[in-house]
């Protein structure tokens, strides 16, 4: 059966006041199906982050609603919202975000102490498995690869188990031939367990491995390209820069 892991209805974000407000996203509506991997692009400002923090439940729309599964993010309480990202959504940053003091272990199984529960061993052992650090489990940030970190990272965010997972630019701050092996993983995670990925790119390459790419402009949707190739999606990027000049 076909389902929406993350749908938006008629999202609108503006900043600022009513004189000199910016509006981020203006009335987007876009949904995200269960399994699929999709990438997000666009020109700089064209509300990329905004689209993934409201998705995210890190950031709230001014109008419109964020449908993860059944439950409209945009109905509940702060703390409601924390449990939710907390138990319902990964997130991998650009710059892995980990705790340099703890190791890999200890950084998985961050997300469930938080949450209130000693994790088992196997249960953090597995999921550095299935990104291919069973054996690093001991390492400290500070003593593995940018690639190794940002799998750690990635870890983290699937330890729970999330709806979605969401990276912004994760493989940004990595070399075209790491980042190839962490998309590699992404691709995998969709194929092999039908996880939900929605990555916010600027790398026609990265771009190419999701089975769907979204551009925006202006904060709003911009065309999409399904099965894209590295070819024709730097090719719509290139001709949407030119429109924008
Ligand atoms: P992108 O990720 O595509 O570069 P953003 O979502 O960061 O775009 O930004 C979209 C627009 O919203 C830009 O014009 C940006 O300047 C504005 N914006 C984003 N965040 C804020 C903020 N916290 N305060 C004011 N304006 C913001």
């Amino acid at each position: 059966m076909i389902r929406d892991a993350i749908r938006l209805r008629s999202v609108s974000r503006s900043y600022g006041s009513a004189d000199d407000a910016v509006t981020a996203l203006d009335d987007l509506s876009l949904s995200f199906t269960e399994g699929t991997f999709t990438a997000v692009m666009g020109p700089s400002g064209s509300g990329k982050s905004t689209l993934l923090h409201c998705a995210a439940g890190l950031d709230r729309p001014t109008s419109g609603s964020v449908l993860l599964g059944e439950t409209d993010l945009t109905a509940l309480s702060e703390t409601k919202l924390t449990l939710l990202r907390r138990q319902r959504i990964g997130f991998v940053f650009q710059s892995f975000n980990l705790l340099p003091a703890l190791t890999a272990e200890q950084n998985v199984a961050l997300p469930l102490r938080l949450g209130g529960r000693r994790p088992g061993r196997s249960e953090v052992q597995d999921v550095l498995a299935r990104v291919g650090l069973a054996g690093r489990a001991r390492h400290r940030p500070g003593e593995m690869s940018g690639g190794q970190q940002q799998r750690v990272a990635i870890a983290r965010a699937l330890i729970t188990h999330p709806d979605v997972l969401f990276g912004d630019e994760p493989t940004g701050a990595l070399d075209s031939t790491t980042g190839r092996e962490v998309l590699r993983m992404l691709r995998a995670m969709v194929d092999e367990q039908r996880q939900t990925i929605v990555m916010v790119t600027h790398d026609p390459v990265a771009a190419s491995y999701a089975d769907r790419v979204v551009f925006l402009a202006d904060g709003r949707l911009h065309g999409e390209l399904t099965a894209p190739s590295a070819e024709s999606i730097a090719a719509r990027m290139t001709r949407m820069e030119t429109v924008a000049c």
